[in-house]
């Protein structure tokens, strides 16, 4: 823990089983836990967030985005413990961005985590599609691995029958999205839960309650492989503002859910896009414009290449 990080909640005890031993404190949690009984608290905050928010209706079929990374991999490990008691049904979903050897690994650790969950997972890959992890004109490599993962999941989740697709982003994921906006002159929170389109499942995010570390704990506690190294093409700079939450936290504990939880208020749900769809005139594939982004970043890619 931090200097000055002192928190003022806990009273030495675990807020469950009332045992002493190496006691876990997240601030965003405003409790201390055991390593006991860590995981169990962490599961029913997300089976909290799916009921409060009806993430996942009953008989769905629910497919979980796993990157082979701690937060994917902790929410497809609580997903699998919590299908049959909220009765639905889980698979997997994975793409391979085909960045070397930390792709091939990521697929690897990927098919651990599902073979550990007793998942089964269903994987695409970039170069299937011919389309290249790369900077492109004013786009820098992350907003292209984004835009590519945001148009290739959910067209595997619908090959695969998936009602639902649950997405790994954290509560810091939602504040450093919504502080990028609020910078950028736009009052738009991510939603929750976007609603199935005619081209899409709908996309729920059930770890919007949990902090980014409490998930590396979680994996940690319940022994979950997970891919150690950072994506090669990780550009620091593109996540600074999780520093200005995380200072945020340590001087005033559970500001960021309260951030979180006063920012959805007053901010406008993005856009949900037109419902009418279209099948790309390039592939053929659902999507939302006449031509999907994965046809229209291929053009994109060939004609720099022309240059
Ligand atoms: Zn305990
Ligand atoms: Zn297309």
């Amino acid at each position: 823990m931090q200097p000055g990080h002192e928190l003022t909640f806990h009273d030495g005890t675990c807020c469950k089983c009332g045992s002493s031993e190496d006691l876990i404190r997240f601030s965003e949690f405003g409790k201390a836990l055991c390593p006991d009984c860590f995981p169990e608290f962490v599961r029913r905050r997300i089976e909290g967030t799916l009921r409060r928010f009806r993430m996942i209706p009953k008989g769905a079929h629910a497919a979980v985005a796993v990157s082979g990374g701690s937060d994917s991999g902790a929410l497809l490990h609580a997903l699998a413990r919590t299908r049959a008691r909220l009765n639905f049904s889980l698979s997997a979903v994975h793409i391979d961005m085909g960045l070397g050897e930390y792709s091939r690994r990521s697929l690897q650790v990927a098919r651990q985590q599902c073979a550990g969950a007793n998942v089964t997972l269903h994987d695409d890959a970039v170069a299937r599609h011919g389309v290249q992890i790369a900077p492109l004109g004013r786009w820098p490599v992350c907003a292209v691995c984004g835009a590519v993962r945001r148009a290739l999941l959910p067209r595997l989740a619908r090959r695969i029958g998936a009602d639902v697709l649950c997405m790994g982003h954290t509560l810091d994921d939602q504040l450093q999205f919504m502080m990028k906006n609020i910078l950028s002159g736009h009052a738009i929170s991510p939603a929750p839960v976007l609603p199935a389109t005619s081209y899409a499942p709908a996309k729920v995010k059930p770890l919007i309650q949990v902090p980014d570390q409490a998930t590396d704990t979680y994996v940690r506690l319940v022994g979950i492989p997970t891919v150690a190294e950072p994506c090669p093409r990780f550009v620091p700079d593109s996540h600074r503002f999780k520093d200005v939450f995380e200072l945020l936290e340590q001087h005033a504990p559970m500001g960021k859910l309260q951030f979180w939880r006063v920012l959805r208020k007053v901010m406008r749900p993005a856009d949900e896009g037109d419902d009418a769809g279209h099948l790309c005139s390039v592939c053929g594939e659902p999507t939302s414009m006449p031509v999907c982004t994965i046809c229209r970043l291929r053009q994109a890619q060939q004609e720099d290449a022309q240059h």
